[in-house]
């Protein structure tokens, strides 16, 4: 019987993951890259970051596990194998750290503070009036964990907030979109876009001149999901032309972005280094842990990707 299960995690949490899998899952043979010995025997991976074609020599791979929520990087691999099934992390801290993140940039823009940070520098008591919550329209892409604890907490503290989604969903507080056909109205109503869709076919490049276009003048954009839902020409043109007020990305088409990017220097761009959420350590082997033990039984698993959808 194939028993053995292969862990590449070069993420933040290096070490303390492999050990925590491996004081997690006692019964089973884990082996780290590169040390995968007989590619044959691996019927389960936990991976973090691979290149393409990295999982070819792994005939047997029956199941493999994402270490985070986002699994388009694998399927984009052209040789990825197919008829594997895959996991993902899905867990309340993760997607309230995610909310937090949202709510720190939503409040920064509403509350315009490098208004204030800009004149306190120049020592001017620049006195301005702030609009209320209630009054500020929020709109949030994606209603998974990620944009329904978003949504629900810029709800709860007021905020005029509506979210886009592929099938209609019902959350409380929130004026709900879905569908192609109802993505012009959603962006028509919406001031401050807050990006949590996976990246699919469909969504690729979806944060690009048409889009902002159908938002109102001097409107603002905070994307947390994938560098390939942005077209950084279009973003810059954007803000340039005062269409954008202001931007804050967490995730580039290329990542680490390259010291020589224009991005870095562009006025009202604020960037932060894809971390607006992680997963806790806890969450990430538990997880994986169940989800082993549930394969060798033969049960239903957690957090299973449709790999046809893409998420
Ligand atoms: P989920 O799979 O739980 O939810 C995805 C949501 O997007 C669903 O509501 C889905 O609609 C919607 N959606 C998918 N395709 C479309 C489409 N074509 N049009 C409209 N809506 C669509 O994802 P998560 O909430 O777990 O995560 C979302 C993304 O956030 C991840 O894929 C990742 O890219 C990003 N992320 C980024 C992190 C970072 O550190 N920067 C950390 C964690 C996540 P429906 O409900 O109808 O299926």
């Amino acid at each position: 019987m194939l028993m053995a299960i292969l862990a590449w995690l070069h993420n933040a949490y290096g070490r303390d993951l492999i050990d925590g899998i491996r004081a997690a899952l006692p019964g089973e043979e884990i082996r780290e890259w590169p040390d995968a010995g007989n590619p044959d025997e691996i019927d389960i991976c936990i991976i973090f970051r691979m290149p393409h074609g990295f999982l070819k020599p792994f005939t047997n791979l029956r199941l493999m596990s994402a270490t985070g929520a986002g699994i388009d990087h694998y399927l984009l691999d052209p040789d990825f194998p197919k008829g594997i099934r895959m996991v993902r992390i899905v867990d309340h801290d993760f997607a309230s750290r995610m909310a937090d993140y949202v709510l720190t940039w939503t409040l920064f823009h509403h509350r315009d503070v490098p208004h204030f940070l800009g004149a306190q520098q120049r020592r001017a008591w620049a006195y301005k009036i702030m609009r209320s919550a209630r009054d500020v329209r929020v709109g949030v892409m994606g209603l998974g964990q990620m944009g329904r604890l978003a949504a629900e907490r810029l709800a709860g503290i007021g905020y005029d907030t509506a979210a886009w989604s592929r099938s209609p969903h019902e959350v409380r507080g929130v004026t709900c979109f879905a569908g192609q056909e109802q993505f012009p109205a959603f962006l028509h109503r919406t001031e401050i876009l807050i990006n949590l869709l996976p990246l699919t076919t469909t969504t690729r490049a979806i944060l690009s001149a048409p889009t902002f276009a159908q938002m109102p003048q001097e409107s603002v954009v905070i994307s947390a999901g994938r560098g390939g839902h942005l077209v950084e020409a279009d973003l810059l043109d954007a803000l340039h032309s005062g269409q954008l007020r202001a931007a804050t990305i967490d995730a580039f088409p290329v990542e680490p972005l390259p010291e020589e990017s224009p991005l870095w220097s562009t006025p009202n761009l604020y960037i932060t280094p894809h971390c607006s959420s992680t997963a806790s350590l806890e969450t990430i082997v538990d997880t994986f842990a169940e989800n082993v033990r549930r394969f060798r039984a033969g049960e239903a698993l957690l957090n299973e990707v449709d790999t046809i959808a893409g998420y």
